[in-house]
């Protein structure tokens, strides 16, 4: 089999000086990481270039409540080939109130193992 060889840009999200990463390698695999400037940053871009994961940020509908929606996050990263599934579930959505901040709206969503959250309380 001759898998392609595939580069990716990649920014540093670890710390705030945001280093420019270059990850190159084929399917899943790495073969070269540069542009980092420490331990942490090329651990980064490794599991980055395998498996790429992003914190899901949103807001959902609230029962009862019309002009307002309650912002959520997930717990932990999810998988980027998840998150239009997960937006899916998120849509469908609609949360009872009154909710607390960090409380689980959605556990487990899409079989990922990851809840989302509330991130503001509401009364
Ligand atoms: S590579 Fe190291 S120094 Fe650069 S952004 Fe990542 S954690 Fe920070």
């Amino acid at each position: 089999m001759n898998a392609e060889r595939i580069k990716k840009e990649i920014i540093c999200t670890v710390c705030p000086r945001g280093c420019r990463i270059e990850a190159v390698g084929v399917g899943d695999m790495v073969e070269t990481v540069d542009g980092y400037s420490c331990k942490r940053g090329l651990e980064y871009a490794t599991a980055e270039f395998a498996h790429p994961v992003r914190i899901l940020t949103t807001t959902v509908k609230m029962e009862g409540v019309q002009n307002d929606l309650l912002p959520v996050r997930s717990a932990k990263p999810v998988p980027k080939e998840k998150l239009f599934a997960c937006m899916d579930v998120i849509r469908k959505t609609v949360v009872k109130v009154p909710v607390a901040c960090h409380e689980v709206v959605i556990s487990n969503i899409c079989d990922t193992g990851i809840d989302m959250i509330a991130t503001k309380t509401v009364e």
